[in-house]
């Protein structure tokens, strides 16, 4: 063992490199009620958020510990008023800046101290290319507003990533879409196909795509990669129910990515804190470097030590390495299970079932649940709800039936 290993009791093999990518989760507070909303179901509950002082600490340690990239986000990270002053202190410290955000709060006067404070990057989320759909799936009268910060965005010289969440409700509108990005300039697109953490899988039945409506809506962002050349890069990216093998789930874990909550809790991604039996360290109590490489939580699912079969013995395991934990325990109820995307999962039906469900139109559904809106009323209702681990008491048969959202 090097003397880093020594002090943090990980093999020189597993040894992490630095966490590069720093993601700062300002507060959980945001005026959109989007039905995919990626924070946890229970957000509700968190009710203290870090200070300013706490934050800009972070980020020197952070800064101090080799990240290099720090993403504000939220919630809305819009709502914070020291958004401008941390944003400063990162951009002093040499850390290349991203801001995600709905565009809500993103005036004139604001863009301008952003871009005065050295802000590099702005990731502006549309929900459709509809003011109607726009509306409705943030339960907010936002569209217009988006349209406006978007012109606020290019008038500072910023390059501007366009953030469309897609589902089986937008997903055949993905033309119209490109033709909205493309009017209002953005240098990138992504075509974020949903994944089905937090309130999208409560509202999974409604919102996975068929595999028909998926393929189409490859084939037109294809043609429109072709027809617009460099005037716009396309990113789209594929649920991953339709995939046979996960993905390599934040490219290891606690290997790049340091999540930050608007609490002070550190997680290797922004949904690991629904995993039970794992305590995970907050900023408030240790330093980022200690959090790190030192504790329990970041160590936990290190390496391949901690692996059941059939990823213990499978060839295939330094490609993914499992695929996604919080995926695993979601849909198997233990978080060390193969992700069951894998159809090497005996939990694979889960996932096979959900898509056959997806095929399924929806004029010939004979149970239509309605749709869950983020909301902090409903997510203390859903935290009280759930207070045990979805569906984890089921076994493996009783899961492979379509199991029902934990309302
Ligand atoms: S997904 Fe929607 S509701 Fe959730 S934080 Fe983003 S804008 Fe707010
Ligand atoms: S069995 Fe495990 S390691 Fe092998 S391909 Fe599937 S998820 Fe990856």
């Amino acid at each position: 063992m090097n003397a880093a290993s020594a002090a943090t009791g990980i093999a020189p093999a597993t040894q992490p490199g630095p966490p590069l990518w720093l993601l700062a989760e300002l507060t959980y507070r945001c005026p959109l009620h989007c039905v995919f909303c990626y924070n946890p179901v229970d957000f509700a509950r968190t009710s203290t958020e870090l200070s300013t002082g706490d934050w800009l600490r972070v980020l020197r340690e952070a800064r101090a510990a080799g990240s290099v990239q720090c993403g504000f986000s939220g919630g809305e990270p819009m709502l914070r008023d020291d958004l401008e002053e941390l944003v400063a202190e990162a951009h002093r410290l040499g850390f290349y800046t991203n801001l995600l955000t709905s565009g809500v709060g993103l005036t004139e006067a604001r863009a301008s101290a952003l871009k005065q404070a050295g802000l590099d990057h702005i990731q502006l989320s549309f929900q459709d290319s509809t003011r109607e759909l726009n509306d409705f799936l943030s339960h907010t009268k936002t569209f217009d507003l988006k349209r406006r910060t978007a012109g606020i965005i290019k008038s500072h010289g910023w390059p501007m990533v366009l953030n469309c969440v897609i589902h089986r409700l937008n997903i055949d509108y993905i033309e119209q879409i490109i033709e909205l990005a493309v009017e209002l300039g953005a240098e990138y697109l992504e075509l974020a196909n949903s994944q089905y953490y937090s309130w999208a899988e409560i509202n999974r039945d409604g919102l996975l795509p068929s595999r028909e409506q998926l393929e189409r809506a490859e084939r037109v962002t294809n043609d429109y990669r072709e027809k617009l050349g460099d005037k716009i890069r396309i990113f789209f990216v594929v649920p991953d129910y339709y995939e046979t093998r996960p993905k390599k789930c934040m490219n290891g874990w606690g290997n790049v990515f340091l999540t930050i909550t608007p609490d002070g809790t550190a997680l290797p991604c922004h949904t690991a804190k629904m995993l039970k039996g794992i305590t995970f360290p907050n900023v408030r109590d240790m330093s980022v470097q200690d959090i790190w490489y030192a504790s329990p939580g970041f160590n936990h699912f290190r390496g391949d030590s901690w692996m059941k079969d059939p990823c213990r013995n499978c060839p295939e395991k330094e490609k993914d390495l499992g695929g996604c934990r919080c995926q695993a325990f979601m849909l198997t109820g233990d978080a060390a299970n193969a992700d069951p995307v894998c159809d090497k999962s005996p939990f694979h039906p889960v996932v096979q079932d959900a898509v056959a469900y997806a095929q399924v139109p929806d004029a010939r559904r004979t149970v239509v649940k309605p749709l869950v809106f983020r909301d902090p009323k409903v997510s203390r209702q859903l935290a009280e709800a759930s207070s045990t681990p979805l569906g984890a008491h089921l076994s493996a048969p009783e899961k492979n039936s379509r199991s029902p959202p934990i309302l």
